[in-house]
C-alpha cells in the first residue's frame, strides 16, 4: 500500500456532477489499496472571476488582499469534494494550506513553498481518511495567506507528494496528456507518452500551461514520478514525466509553445561602461521583477541600448524602476512594445544539431513571420514575434518538425477566458 497524490484542475471540478466524478476517481484509487491525498483547484473559472471582481473594486488591488480573496476559490472546492466523497460512504477531510502547514515565502501572488508539514496529513491518513487539500495556497511563518501564482495547484500537489514520499503524483486535467503543443491551437497534434523533466520544465516555462513550471521543478528535484492524465478517461495513462537517465532517444523538437504574457522594454543611449547592466537588472531584481529575454546592442559612440522582456503584470513597476535608472544615467527614451509573443521550440535532441535553429527561422520566414528577438539555451530556441502571428508560428513549427498526427486531440474544458 502506497500513497498516491492526485490533482484535479478547475475544469475537472467545474460543477456538482464533475465533483462527483472526481470523488469516484479518488475512491477508485483508494479501492486499489492506496492512501490518497487529493489536491484541487477552484471550480471552473472562479479564480478569473475573483480577479475580475477585485479589479472592479480598484485598479490596483493590494497583493495581500488579493491572496486573501483568491485563496477562497480552492476552499469552496475542497469542502464540496470532501462532502461528495463522504456521500459515497468514505471517510474524507478537507484541509486548507494553513491547516496542512504549507509554508511559503512572504511574496504575495507568487510565493514559493519552503516547507510542508506532514504530521497532520499523516495523522488523518492513518485514521483512514481521504484528504482533500486546497491547491494554490500556503501560509507564511507569520500566518499570512499566500498564493503560488496562476496554475499553482500543480505545484501544491507535487510538493505534497515529495513531502509525503508518495509513490506517484497524478495531475488530472481536461486533455489526455502532454501534447507537442496546445491541442486547442493544433488539434491534429501528437501526444507524448514519455517526456523528460528537463524538456517538460522548459516547455512549461515557455508557455505550455498544462503544468505549472515549479511543479516540474519540484518533481525533478525530489524525483517524484509525475503523470498528466485525463479526468474524463481515467484508465488512460496519459503522459509520464521522468528523469533524464531513463531516456535514450530524444526527438530534436519535443514541443512548441507560446507565451503572450510578456512586454518588451527598450532603454536606449545608455553609457557603455562597466556596471550599467548590473544597475538596470539589479534594480529590477531587488523589486522581485523577473526578466526573461535580454539583448544589449553593440556600442557606438560610447553608448548602447538594452532591450528586455518582463511579465506584462510587472510593466508598471518595471517602468517606475527603469525611469529612475534613465534619470541616473541621463539616457535616452524608454520604448515599450506590448505586441509581442514568445514562440519557442524545446527538445533535448537539438543539442549538437546546428540545423534546428536555421529550420525554425526559415519556417517562420516562409510564413511571413518577422522575428523581433531571439534567445537560445541548450534545449530551447525562442523567437519574439507579433502577438497575432503566434498561433500561425506554432502551426508552422509543428508542421516543420513533424509533430502533427493523423488523430485529433480531445479537449473537454471550455476555452480559457483570458
Ligand atoms: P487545469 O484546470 O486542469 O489545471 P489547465 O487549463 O491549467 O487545466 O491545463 C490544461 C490545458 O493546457 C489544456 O486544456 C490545453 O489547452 C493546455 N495546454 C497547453 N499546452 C499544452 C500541451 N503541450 N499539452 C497539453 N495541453 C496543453
Ligand atoms: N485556481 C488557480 C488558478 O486558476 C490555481 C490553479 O488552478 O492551479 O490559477
Ligand atoms: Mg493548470
Amino acid at each position: 500500500m502506497g500513497i498516491i497524490v492526485q490533482k484535479f484542475g478547475g475544469t475537472s471540478v467545474a460543477d456538482v456532477e464533475k465533483i462527483h466524478n472526481v470523488a469516484k476517481a479518488v475512491i477508485k484509487e483508494k479501492e486499489n489499496g492506496n492512501d490518497v491525498v487529493v489536491v484541487v483547484s477552484a471550480m471552473g473559472h472562479t479564480t478569473d472571476y475573483l480577479i475580475k471582481l477585485a479589479k472592479e473594486v480598484t485598479k490596483n488591488p493590494d497583493s495581500r488582499e488579493m491572496d486573501m480573496l483568491l485563496s477562497t476559490g480552492e476552499q469552496v472546492s475542497i469542502a464540496l469534494l470532501a462532502m461528495a466523497i463522504q456521500s459515497h460512504g468514505y471517510k474524507a477531510i478537507s484541509m486548507n494550506g494553513q491547516q496542512v502547514g504549507i509554508i511559503t515565502e512572504c511574496i504575495h501572488s507568487k510565493a514559493r513553498i519552503v516547507d510542508i508539514k506532514t504530521e497532520k496529513l499523516q495523522k488523518y491518513i492513518n485514521d483512514g481518511n481521504i484528504i482533500v487539500v486546497a491547491g494554490f495556497q500556503g501560509v507564511t511563518p507569520d500566518g499570512e495567506i499566500t498564493t503560488l501564482g496562476r496554475g499553482g495547484s500543480d505545484t501544491s500537489a507535487v510538493a505534497i507528494a515529495a513531502a509525503l514520499k508518495a509513490d506517484r503524483c497524478d495531475i488530472y486535467t481536461d486533455v489526455e496528456g502532454v501534447y507537442a503543443t496546445d491541442p486547442r491551437i493544433v488539434p491534429n497534434i501528437q501526444k507524448t507518452d514519455v517526456i523528460s523533466y528537463e524538456e517538460m520544465l522548459e516547455l512549461a516555462r515557455v508557455g505550455a500551461n498544462v503544468l505549472h513550471p515549479r511543479s516540474v521543478e519540484t518533481a525533478k528535484q525530489f524525483n517524484v514520478p509525475l503523470r498528466v492524465r485525463s479526468s474524463f478517461k481515467l484508465d488512460n495513462l496519459g503522459t509520464l514525466i521522468i528523469g533524464v537517465d531513463n531516456m535514450e532517444i530524444y526527438k530534436p523538437v519535443a514541443g512548441v509553445a507560446a507565451d503572450s504574457s510578456q512586454v518588451r522594454i527598450l532603454l536606449s543611449q545608455l553609457p557603455d561602461i562597466p556596471g550599467t547592466a548590473a544597475k538596470v537588472f539589479g534594480a529590477l531584481a531587488k523589486n522581485n521583477i523577473s526578466v526573461d529575454m535580454i539583448i544589449q546592442s553593440l556600442a557606438s559612440n560610447g553608448k548602447n541600448s538594452i532591450a528586455f522582456t518582463v511579465d506584462a503584470d510587472d510593466l508598471d513597476s518595471a517602468l517606475n524602476i527603469i525611469n529612475n535608472v534613465k534619470n541616473e544615467f541621463n539616457s535616452g527614451e524608454i520604448l515599450i512594445d506590448e505586441n509581442i509573443s514568445k514562440v519557442s521550440i524545446v527538445g533535448a535532441g537539438m543539442v549538437d544539431r546546428p540545423g534546428i535553429a536555421a529550420d525554425m527561422f526559415r519556417a517562420l520566414a516562409d510564413n511571413n513571420i518577422n522575428i523581433k528577438m531571439i534567445s537560445t539555451s541548450e534545449i530551447k530556441i525562442s523567437c519574439l514575434v507579433e502577438k497575432d502571428k503566434a498561433n500561425n508560428a506554432i502551426k508552422a513549427l509543428c508542421k516543420e518538425f513533424g509533430l502533427e498526427s493523423e488523430e485529433m486531440a480531445v479537449v473537454k474544458g471550455d476555452l480559457p477566458n483570458v
